[in-house]
């Protein structure tokens, strides 16, 4: 590991005595901290926190998060993941007044305006996905994946069916067969065809009257339009288990087809990855769900419901919160990640039905520009087309020594960000390339380039990369095995 732009830490540029603040002399009694405070509680020693200016702070936490990429200074190509623009004006919209400073234990006479703007959302959602029961509860997509199964349990049990599997194909992402497991069903996972499509015979052959659920992301994982989807669909239903769909790749198909007509009972939506919510280094999330109605007793609550207001010619509706009839609870306090879903809200009212058509189709048609413009050097086993992203597969390369991590870490050095790598499982090294729909012909043919270029470059080369990074290549397994989380003062000092 090099560190050629050496960033202190905090602690090593304090100074003892230095200060970023100065407060006034307290004006109120204020009792020695031991009588207020148990003795056992009180540290003997003060925290050895850093003391510095104002500005040294600036400069310090802008000069780390010029080290790193984002979307807002690269092509963030990181497959699966969304990482659409996150457009400046909804942060301004998700910090007015109205907003930011309502607290969710007001009455809600006092909140009408916002459980409108949260009605408006649920009622999106539900056209979205031809699913017309929402819940905006569950903070991220695995959350929502967890609600809705806990939602099958629940419908199940009312039923007095025992169903105690979920089913998923070895092309699904980690959080299926998780949220499974933890919402208590055994997992099984079915292999898929060659092509990377759902395997009839394999989902034929698992199916039975044990089967709750078949989670099922559309388009997959492959960036790949299930095109059986109906026939799987009907193959679920007709055993009584309910369809799943992982809505993570919603960002292909919003405003052109619908998991409520294509088959789907359920659907989580990831807020912060199709509909702008900034995220990464892990949050905020929003991960809504949609049902059909025989299921919206179960959501998870509290939902927003609309009523028609009597003698009042103003408003016409009141709005209103509610635990629906056979909830299964709450899973997140309040509202939901609020903050996320009204930036979704902004950017649906923004681009309306329309828009989001258009959102999806120029997300596809970038995805296929650059496949097209990089299969002969980065070959995509799975086909020709493909959704909203694809799989390409570094494996004639490995043959020479380079993996889809060395060609990844490279990518660093030309200025964009690696696209997801060996995942999914099904194609030996995987690299998943999403570049989403704002992005412009000249920056897609610049990463196809860099590609290129690369794949001409020296292996002994592209197993240091990267090389004009901060830090180039950590050592990840000793990272995981050995984390350093508490600095230590260097032993000389
Ligand atoms: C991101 C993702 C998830 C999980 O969503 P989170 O919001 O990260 O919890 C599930 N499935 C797929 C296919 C995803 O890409």
């Amino acid at each position: 590991m090099r560190n050629n732009q050496a960033t202190q830490l905090l602690f090593e540029l304090s100074k003892s005595g230095r200060r970023g603040a100065v407060y006034p002399a307290c004006d109120v009694p204020s009792p020695p901290v031991e009588s207020l405070i148990p003795a056992r509680f009180l540290a003997q020693t003060p925290s050895a926190l850093p003391e510095i200016t104002e500005p040294d702070v600036i400069r310090h936490f802008v000069n780390l998060s010029t080290k790193n990429m984002s979307v807002d200074t690269h092509f963030y190509p990181l497959g699966s993941c969304t990482m659409k623009y996150n457009p400046k004006r909804h942060e301004r919209l998700a910090s007015l007044h109205g907003i930011v400073d309502v607290h969710p234990y007001q009455p809600a006479e006092d909140i009408q305006g916002m459980l409108e703007l949260l009605y408006t959302m649920q009622q999106m959602l539900g056209e979205i996905s031809g699913l017309p029961g929402v819940s905006l509860q569950p903070a991220a997509g695995a959350q929502g994946e967890l609600a809705a199964l806990l939602v099958a349990s629940a419908y199940f049990r009312d039923k007095g069916e025992n169903r105690t599997r979920v089913l998923f194909p070895n092309s699904a992402h980690g959080t299926n067969p998780a949220s499974a497991a933890i919402a208590g069903f055994d997992c099984v996972q079915l292999k898929s065809t060659s092509a990377g499509f759902v395997d009839l015979d394999e989902l034929r052959a698992h199916l039975d009257d044990k089967t709750a659920v078949f989670m099922v992301t559309n388009p997959n994982t492959l960036g790949l339009f299930e095109k059986e989807m109906a026939t799987i669909a009907k193959l679920v239903h007709d055993v009584g288990a309910l369809v799943y769909i992982d809505g993570a790749n919603m960002n292909a198909i919003a405003g052109i087809t619908r998991p409520g007509d294509f088959g789907g009972d359920m659907q989580h939506y990831n807020v912060h990855k199709t509909f702008t919510g900034p995220h990464g280094a892990g949050g905020p999330g929003s991960g809504p769900i949609a049902v059909r109605d025989f299921l919206a007793p179960y959501l998870p609550g509290p939902i927003v419901t609309q009523q028609p207001r009597h003698g009042s010619l103003d408003k016409a509706w009141t709005y209103h919160l509610t635990m629906p009839e056979r909830s299964v609870g709450r899973v997140r306090s309040f509202f939901g990640n609020l903050g996320i879903i009204v930036r979704g809200y902004c950017y649906l009212r923004t681009l309306g039905a329309e828009g989001v058509k258009a959102m999806s189709e120029h997300a596809v048609l970038n995805a296929n520009y650059l496949l097209a413009k990089l299969k002969d050097v980065l070959p995509v086993p799975q086909g020709d087309r493909c959704m909203h992203e694809f799989v390409a597969s570094a494996k004639i390369h490995k043959e020479r020594g380079i993996s889809a991590m060395d060609i990844a870490k490279r990518l660093l050095d030309y200025g964009f960000h690696a696209p997801t790598v060996y995942f999914p499982l099904v194609v030996p090294e995987a690299m998943m390339i999403e570049p989403t729909e704002t992005e412009s012909k000249e920056t897609l043919d610049a990463f196809a380039d860099a590609l290129r270029a690369i794949l001409k470059e020296d292996a002994e080369f592209l197993h240091l990369a990267p090389h004009t990074t901060p830090v180039s290549r950590p050592d990840d397994v000793a990272a995981a095995r050995n984390p350093v989380l508490k600095w230590r003062p260097h032993p000389a000092e």
